[in-house]
């Protein structure tokens, strides 16, 4: 993942050593090539600020201060021990094209710590475009206008109550709850709902772009005048005033923050529904699926694309693939099924290249040397359970095991009524 080569010579004491005299480093390993191409690149890396007394530590690029998660980085811990942070940051291109200080396409990506810039690393925006920036501000606002008409408390049944909104409030008439708004995207996601659908942070995060059935799906609600809901949308590149992007997490792109299996919206809004890649990361697959079609108008299209055989993948967590069957089986009550197939993006070979693929990263070096020499004949030549004591088999780590298991199994106990 990264190409930290050239601490290697550095020698662990050294580099401690090191920090004495030079106590902040920057490290970025993504974009590796350095260029920020638009909002749904994630800027990667590391930094280390080995100065106990700082009040606030932040990364800010072109003036804007970027909202980032902290990652494991392992690599660099084991040079510089634990003053290093790992960071995956999200970058708003048009927020940075709307700042005075943006001119040129060459920022630094600063780190600073109490109030002083400690470290920088150049990086080239390439998505820096004001007109574009300030349509999309102009898209967001009508947007939020819209939504306004069409919010409705997730807390309570109240579909048909309106909403009240307040400076940075938004108060529910019917049960009293109330959310926040504080002029980007409308929060419907109080802790109380994070602990109860078990929503963590972000640590990976999907921005892949529609495949052609999204798009000929936004595009005839867009020649209707009505809107779709992207739900779960992940990181998309560009804002467009058709879809509403509804996340756990502010990206750039996102509108509304709330959780699938209660969405903020009243009954019947959307002409089309996107689930595309979330579904295996609820925790409860049925209720968010009554959920998509509640919000869903009569005559409205759902698009639902659900992992079948694919290795456990956080963001932030992982619960349930379906079959074909499991899929239409989520829909068979209320919807009337289309079109029945096998996405590109879901083509068998992104089984058998993403299991290879991580079957050997999780292997010791010799060990995963001698896997990727095997031919397919090789591995078919035998059954797996005469394979079981092979040492590519028996090396596999423990994570590697979760991740790839043809089953996980458990044992539970039923807990004894208290007296
Ligand atoms: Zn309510």
């Amino acid at each position: 993942m990264a190409n930290i080569a050239w601490l290697a010579p550095i020698g662990r004491l050294a580099a401690r050593a090191f920090l004495q005299f030079q106590p902040y480093l920057l490290h970025v390993d993504q974009p590796a090539n350095g260029v920020v191409e638009n909002s749904a690149d994630t800027i990667q890396g590391w930094f280390v600020a080995a100065r106990s007394n700082d009040q606030e530590i932040v990364l800010q690029l072109a003036g804007v201060t970027l909202t980032f998660v902290p990652v494991e980085r392992p690599d660099a811990k084991r040079i510089f021990g634990k003053s290093v942070t790992g960071f995956r940051a999200v970058v708003d291109t048009n927020e940075i094209a709307l700042t005075p200080a943006a001119h040129g396409k060459d920022k630094n990506l600063q780190l600073v710590a109490s109030g002083r810039v400690v470290a920088s690393k150049p990086l080239r925006l390439l998505a820096l475009d004001t007109a574009v920036a300030e349509a999309s501000l102009h898209k967001r606002g009508a947007k939020r206008e819209w939504l306004k008409q069409h919010l409705a408390c997730p807390s309570c049944d109240a579909q048909t109550t309106p909403l009240v909104f307040e400076g940075d409030k938004i108060y529910c008439q019917a049960c009293q709850a109330s959310f926040e708004n504080h002029g980007k995207v409308f929060n419907f996601l109080p802790e109380k709902f994070k602990r109860e659908f078990q929503i963590a942070g972000w640590d990976n995060i999907s921005a892949h772009s529609y495949d052609e059935v999204a798009k000929a799906v936004v595009e005839q609600a867009r020649s209707n005048g009505g809107k779709v809901l992207d739900c779960g949308s992940g990181l998309r590149p560009y804002v467009d005033e058709t879809v509403i992007c509804l996340e756990v997490e502010e990206f750039p792109n996102v509108d509304v923050l709330g959780v699938n299996q209660k969405l903020p919206f009243q009954n019947e809004v959307f002409d089309a529904v996107l689930s595309l890649n979330v579904l295996e990361h609820v925790t409860d697959p049925f209720s968010c699926a009554r959920e998509l079609v509640r919000v869903l108008k009569p005559g409205g299209t759902l698009y639902c694309c659900i992992p079948f055989l694919q290795p456990e993948h956080g963001y932030p967590d992982h619960y349930f693939n379906a079959t074909r069957s499991g899929l239409k089986q989520l829909f068979s009550r209320d919807l009337e099924l289309l079109r029945h197939f096998v996405p590109a993006s879901g083509e068998p070979i992104w089984s058998l290249h993403w299991f290879l693929s991580w079957y050997a990263r999780e292997l010791p070096l010799a060990e995963k040397t001698s896997f990727l020499n095997m031919r397919v004949q090789d591995i078919l030549a035998n059954s797996a359970q005469a394979m079981l004591q092979e040492p590519w088999v028996r090396r596999l780590s423990d994570d590697g095991k979760w991740s790839l298991a043809a089953s996980t199994a458990a044992l539970f106990r039923k807990v004894a009524e208290e007296q």
